[in-house]
């Protein structure tokens, strides 16, 4: 870019169907209330909840060891460990904090907290759905975009958020 061009900003209007970009300053909150919890000692926090493409991005908080849950992905997941540690039972390798993870489409895999640690926190980018299944895989439940945001409404709409809070972190 030649020097003269180079500190002008793109001078033309962005697409009108291009949904509004999404910054959230304190992806660990400093309201805990924003934390929304999903089992025992266990929360996820919304960043974006992807309505229109069928995926969303949140931290999952931990504070207890033991078994979370056993889950089909039927779409690819990325995962990078902000805090603490955990692993798959069907697998040697463990996600240590600092690490980026990928979790291939068609895995089936039963997430863990070992006893030491105190506290896992995690951003995953999960796509289409977590499908929750028993040892031979037969379905138990299942979470998606939507069920995550009916999980955030109903949170907020109890701890005096309100039920709108969700609605900043949906495109
Ligand atoms: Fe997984």
């Amino acid at each position: 870019m030649s020097s003269s061009d180079a500190w002008i900003p793109y001078r033309h209007p962005q697409p009108a169907e291009s949904p509004p970009e999404l910054i959230v300053p304190d992806a660990i909150p400093k309201d805990e209330r924003v934390w929304v919890p999903v089992g025992d000692r266990v929360w996820f926090r919304p960043l974006l909840l992807c309505a229109s493409r069928g995926y969303w991005m949140n931290l999952l908080k931990v504070q207890s060891a033991g078994v979370l849950s056993r889950h089909r992905h039927p779409q690819p997941v990325h995962g990078y460990v902000i805090k603490g540690r955990w692993r798959y039972l069907e697998h040697d390798w463990v996600a240590n904090e600092g690490g980026y993870v990928y979790e291939a489409p068609g895995e089936t895999h039963t997430l863990v907290v070992d006893p030491d640690v105190t506290e896992m926190i995690t951003m995953f980018q999960v796509n289409g759905a977590m499908i929750y299944v028993d040892p031979d895989g037969n379905v138990t439940g299942y979470d998606d975009v939507f069920t995550r945001i009916e999980k955030c409404r109903r949170h907020y709409t109890a701890n005096g958020l309100g039920a709108g809070y969700v609605d900043q972190f949906i495109r």
